[in-house]
């Protein structure tokens, strides 16, 4: 197993950030040294603020953008103004869904009225959110954009990881009960549900994209799916850049893509989003933790956010559950994480961290319950 673990480096940790204090001068000093105190601080809180301040996103002409999504919908959250950006300046967009959704346990229940839906209507489900996902990257960019999905189980990523690594262990889902991709249209049907087949799926498609750009899941998601996503990503980045013959030069860049925070993005949660909010930025939060990674921002146009809004108004099903996380995601800016390479150095030890054992639910503020 390829799996590299770096002793030097650090791995990046979920303690939140400490954000600048205000301090009273001390009553003793005169005027002039209170003035000239005031100044340093107001300068020290500025070079603060500054380091939580994106820069710019710069898309190039002719860019190679592979985006990775754990579910369907999270490619147009995540990345649907950058997928517009890319083709508009004469790239490629490829997108990668790893699941088709199949495993939001809730909604399944509330569509059918079943407190137990059959393993079949989870399927049908899944069916139902990628004809969605095919309805929103053609809404992002015609018929430009190609989709492919692996099919792997949604909620179950991070047993890949840890539990089901080889294939002779795959895991079985627990709402379609399959061990492998029930979906016709899944990339390789013949796969089965463990992390060397994942793994070996996204090197194969780096092989075959070459991309420039590679929009990955964060790997501090608050969502383990994502989480895990982020982390095989990745993994594979790291193999493929030191199996190659001609390795990428320059190497792809990495733009982390972040969904899942609690309390954020700001009115997720609103009882009736507001269109108006579209022209507000969007911030990354600022406990994030910023360790190997530089805070950046696309500035999309107005006609770019409510293409992305439309695209993320095919999801119908999602529409129904969690309408106003989707509009807070329609912004003036489109953050990500710019990630530094020594994260591919990172990886394995950042594996070896990562919880094994996934809570039943999340913390308020996740806002999706990922499947048991
Ligand atoms: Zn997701």
């Amino acid at each position: 197993m390829p799996l590299v673990v770096s002793v030097n480096n650090h791995l990046p940790s979920d303690a939140p950030i400490q954000r600048p204090q205000t301090v009273a001068p001390p009553r003793h000093l005169n005027g002039v040294r209170r003035v000239a105190v005031i100044l340093v601080m107001v300068a020290g809180v500025r070079a603060s603020l500054a380091a939580n301040v994106p820069v710019p996103l710069n898309v190039a002409a002719g860019e190679r953008l592979l985006v990775v999504a754990p579910h369907p919908d999270d490619e147009t959250l995540g990345a649907g103004g950058l997928i517009q950006r890319v083709l508009e300046r004469g790239g490629m967009v490829r997108v990668v869904l790893i699941t088709a959704g199949d495993g939001y346990v809730e909604a399944v229940q509330h569509e059918t009225g079943l407190p137990h839906p059959r393993p079949s209507q989870y399927i049908a489900y899944g069916e139902r959110r990628l004809r969605e996902a095919r309805a929103a990257v053609r809404e992002l960019g015609d018929d430009r954009v190609r989709l492919q999905v692996l099919g792997f189980p949604d909620g179950g990523l991070t047993a890949l990881l840890h539990a089901h690594w080889r294939r002779t262990n795959p895991e079985r889902s627990s709402t379609t009960g399959a061990s492998e991709p029930p979906y016709p249209e899944a990339l390789d049907p013949g796969i089965a549900y463990d992390g060397a087949d994942l793994h070996r799926e996204l090197l194969r498609l780096l092989d075959d994209i070459h991309p420039t750009m590679v929009a990955l899941p964060h790997p501090l998601d608050r969502h383990p799916d994502h989480r895990a996503t982020g982390l095989f990503t990745l993994l594979a980045l790291h193999d493929w850049a030191g199996e190659e013959v001609q390795p990428p030069a320059p190497p792809p860049r990495l733009l982390a893509y972040l969904l899942h925070w609690p309390d954020w993005p700001p009115a997720w949660n609103a009882a009736t989003p507001s269109l108006a909010a579209s022209g507000a930025t969007l911030e990354l939060p600022p406990t994030l933790p910023a360790h190997d990674g530089t805070r950046t921002a696309l500035t999309l146009s107005e006609a770019e956010t409510t293409k992305k809004a439309a695209a993320a108004a095919k999801y119908e099903t999602q529409q129904q559950a969690i309408a106003g996380l989707l509009a807070a995601f329609a912004r003036r800016t489109e953050p990500f994480v710019l990630l530094s390479p020594r994260a591919l150095q990172e990886v394995g030890r950042m594996i070896e961290q990562a919880p094994a054992v996934e809570p039943r639910r999340q913390k308020p503020g996740d806002k999706r319950t990922p499947s048991p």
